[in-house]
């Protein structure tokens, strides 16, 4: 069965559109054309800003010209994620949805319901000529999910609304109201060998089997991390098994928990026994901890394979203590919403490259401050490793305003609609909103959207009807749009 015969049709008539033309982050030039051509051939200002977003202009119709200007925004690009056996070029080829019971999923890849779902609707807004709305205009970003890019480079001057509505929110039912604001922290430490001693056994210590998951909004679930269980392993025993390390990996994204980590070893010969036992030792101990958790969790040794020097003793050290006292998950839970996380760090990523290990953290908050702390406490500990720390990427929080005229419209347009509340939340992850600030400190915003499962990963899902209830919200907010206020 086609998506153009799932409701809301024009939704997913706009859809199936977007699925054929390629948009991963950093590419998103074709579908930003193809939409620029579009809205010409429909008579709407548009143009491009200088970093590529798109800004669309409608007029009020009739009898809603004295609104509040709004903005409705989305994100262009999407995730480029597939699975292992699945050949797919990003950069050309479609992506293929299809309808799996109550969802629509893509085969093999991810979907780009993310945010395409969101902007769909917002096409629709400006396609049709009967929905009722004030002035309106559309705000697509470039690259939010590599780099929120657009974002960054939205200047002032281009956009006349009061009120944003962000559409990247996944879960229908839930309204946002403020975001974490974030920072990559990078640390490189310069790689010092030594000669492989002789007398030794090559290991691969491998630590796999974890869960995974959003580094942020799945930060407080207490799962394991791979890097730090490993790093754990290898500092409990690497003195008392005179363990020597090539390299040690781990994870794959700053913003993911990490699942896997290994660390190629040497054990010298005599100790190989013991060692066995001892790996075996930590895997019931780490059982035990995590079980309720990481029911698949394993740590286990395989043959490793041969290497020409391991690090030096003195590096090890100052390695497997700065792994082992960097602070992974929670810092502080949220004093003004319950339930929400305010602070936290993912110690995402460990490679082993060239002349160098680098290890990548992620930093989350709600509160600027806060995040400055915790970088500040990142940089001690590896400054006082010797290694090199840098942080980049750092974007500001979108803090919750409690006197917001949006979010009394949009929870009372869904209580009329549905006959329920909304959930008023603040997401423990980066929504585009807190960097909008800096160009337009005004704007009073919210996010909402359909419900979308295991975003970024090729198992991404939306859920059908709530891609209705989200275009039904989204009509009636638009037509319960407060008047401007006049001087
Ligand atoms: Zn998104």
């Amino acid at each position: 069965m086609p998506l153009s015969t799932l409701a809301p049709q024009p939704i997913w008539r706009w859809f199936t559109t977007l699925c054929s033309i390629a948009h991963p982050s950093k590419h998103e030039e074709a579908l930003a054309t193809y939409i620029v051509n579009w809205a010409q051939s429909k008579n709407l200002s548009v143009i491009r800003d200088k970093v590529g977003n798109v800004i669309i202009k409608k007029s009020a119709t009739p009898g809603y010209e004295n609104r509040k200007g709004v903005v409705m925004q989305a994100h262009l690009d999407m995730v480029p994620q597939k699975n292992n056996d699945t050949v797919h070029n990003f950069l050309t080829d479609p992506i293929k949805p299809y309808i799996d019971g109550e969802w629509v999923t893509a085969q093999g890849t991810t979907l780009g319901a993310d945010n395409g779902i969101g902007l769909c609707a917002i096409l629709c807004v400006f396609d049709d000529e009967t929905i009722e709305h004030g002035p309106l205009e559309a705000l697509l970003t470039i690259d939010e999910e590599a780099g929120m890019t657009g974002a960054f480079g939205l200047e002032a001057g281009y956009l006349d609304g009061e009120i944003l509505l962000n559409t990247d929110s996944e879960d229908e039912g839930e309204v946002y109201m403020g975001c974490a604001g974030g920072v990559d922290a990078n640390i490189r430490f310069t790689i010092e060998s030594v000669p492989v001693p002789s007398e030794h056994t090559a290991f691969s210590l491998v630590v796999e089997g974890l869960k995974g998951g959003h580094s942020g909004v799945d930060i407080h679930l207490g799962r394991g991390n791979a890097n730090k269980l490993l790093s754990r392993v290898l500092f409990e025993l690497s003195e008392q098994y005179q363990v020597k390390i090539n390299a040690i990996n781990g994870g794959s994204l700053r913003n993911a928990l990490p699942r896997e980590a290994s660390a190629d070893i040497l054990v010298p010969n005599e100790l190989v026994t013991q060692f066995k036992a001892a790996v075996n030792t930590w895997t019931a101990t780490f059982k035990a901890e995590l079980c309720a958790v990481e029911p698949d969790l394993a740590i286990f040794l395989d043959a490793g394979e041969d290497f020409d020097d391991v690090l030096s003793p003195a590096l090890q050290t100052r390695l497997l203590a700065s792994l082992y006292g960097c602070p992974h998950g929670v810092f502080r839970m949220s004093d003004e919403v319950e339930g929400v996380v305010e602070t936290s760090n993912n110690l995402g990523v460990i490679q082993t490259r060239g002349k160098e290990i680098y290890v990548q953290c992620l930093i989350r908050s709600l509160m600027d401050s806060r995040r400055i702390d915790a970088q500040n406490t990142i940089a001690s500990i590896f400054t006082l490793a010797g290694a090199a720390v840098d942080f980049t990427g750092a974007y500001p929080g979108w803090k919750p305003e409690s006197s917001s005229q949006i979010m009394d419209v949009v929870r009372d347009t869904y209580h009329e609609l549905f006959g329920e509340m909304p959930k008023i939340m603040v997401i423990h992850a980066g929504l585009e909103c807190g960097l909008f600030k800096d160009a337009y400190p005004q704007w009073d915003m919210v996010s909402y959207g359909p419900t979308i499962r295991f975003p970024h990963s090729p198992d991404e899902k939306v859920k059908i009807d709530t891609v209705e209830r989200f275009w039904q919200l989204t009509l009636a907010i638009l037509k319960n749009i407060p008047e401007k206020v006049t001087a």
